[in-house]
């Protein structure tokens, strides 16, 4: 089929472990989930059904990607990532088909993750002469979601967004997007915990992440992640000039904060 350049599967290796603190999101990832596919006989028991889609909304960089991922790392599933800038910036007719063809190749993959970025990219706002293209689209989407619900069929789509106040209010209803789940910027402790996992299996001085993680207030994951490149960067450029292993030093993670912004401010 057409969309094979447009998105492929892929088996991400990232599992919860890797994401550094938002533990109440994954609590509640867990639970509509993950658990739903590994106990359906409790959840039947409850007259609950697994599937059903989820919307991770917040800050850009704060690990809504991530976490998708996670989530198929998690449950041993496959991912397929739309970004869906792309799709709308195709022929009229055309997008409706490839949305179609991404949903089946899930059903040819399962269990299945789909990865529905810039969620918002479908709401108004926009150019008079695309909005009926997008109103297209925006009902296949809504056929999709529908079809699945009616399949309970491991196949599991999580939508992404930092504006779901631009969402289309009809993704919203039972049985689509009903989960809403904020992905908020890492608190103190968490900052430390994401330079931790950034930082880990590197060579480095004794250093004192805490202070760090309260010098860099509104930083977000990606943010943190940048700090740490950089830091790295200045490591290896010493290794270069001594000729050994030179290890990351709490001064070059100073220096690269100081050089970056906390992104999350713009939000
Ligand atoms: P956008 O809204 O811009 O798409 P996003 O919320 O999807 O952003 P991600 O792409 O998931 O952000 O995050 C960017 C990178 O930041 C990730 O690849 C990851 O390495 C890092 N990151 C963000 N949050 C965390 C976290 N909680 N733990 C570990 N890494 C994180």
């Amino acid at each position: 089929s057409e969309d094979q350049s447009l998105v492929e599967s892929e088996k991400p290796k990232e599992t919860f472990q890797d994401v550094g603190g938002l533990e109440d999101v994954k609590k509640k990832i867990r639970m509509n989930f993950i658990l739903p596919l590994q106990q359906p006989e409790i959840f039947a028991a409850y007259g609950k059904e697994a599937g059903g889609s989820l919307l991770l909304f917040g800050p850009p960089g704060c690990g809504k990607t991530f976490l998708a991922r996670a989530v198929a790392g998690e449950i041993d599933a496959n991912f397929l990532h739309i970004e869906l800038q792309a799709i709308l910036s195709m022929y009229v007719g055309q997008s409706e088909h490839n949305l179609h063809d991404i949903f089946q190749k899930a059903r040819e993959n399962k269990p299945c993750v789909i990865f529905i970025d810039e969620l918002d990219a479908m709401g108004g706002n926009r150019h008079q002469m695309r909005q009926h293209h997008d109103r297209m689209l925006v009902n296949q989407l809504l056929l999709e979601l529908d079809g699945l619900q009616a399949e309970n069929d491991q196949v599991f789509v999580i939508g992404a967004t930092n504006t779901p106040w631009y969402l289309d209010p009809a993704l919203r209803r039972p049985g689509r997007f009903n989960h809403l789940i904020f992905v908020p910027p890492p608190e103190e402790a968490e900052r430390e915990l994401i330079l931790k996992l950034k930082l880990a299996g590197k060579p480095a001085e004794d250093l004192s992440l805490g202070r760090l993680a309260s010098d860099t207030k509104l930083f977000s994951g990606a943010d943190l992640e940048q700090v740490v490149k950089d830091a790295v960067e200045s490591a290896m450029e010493r290794t270069f000039e001594s000729g050994k292993i030179e290890p990351i030093t709490n001064n070059d993670l100073k220096k690269a904060a100081k050089n970056r912004k906390a992104t999350t401010l713009e939000w």
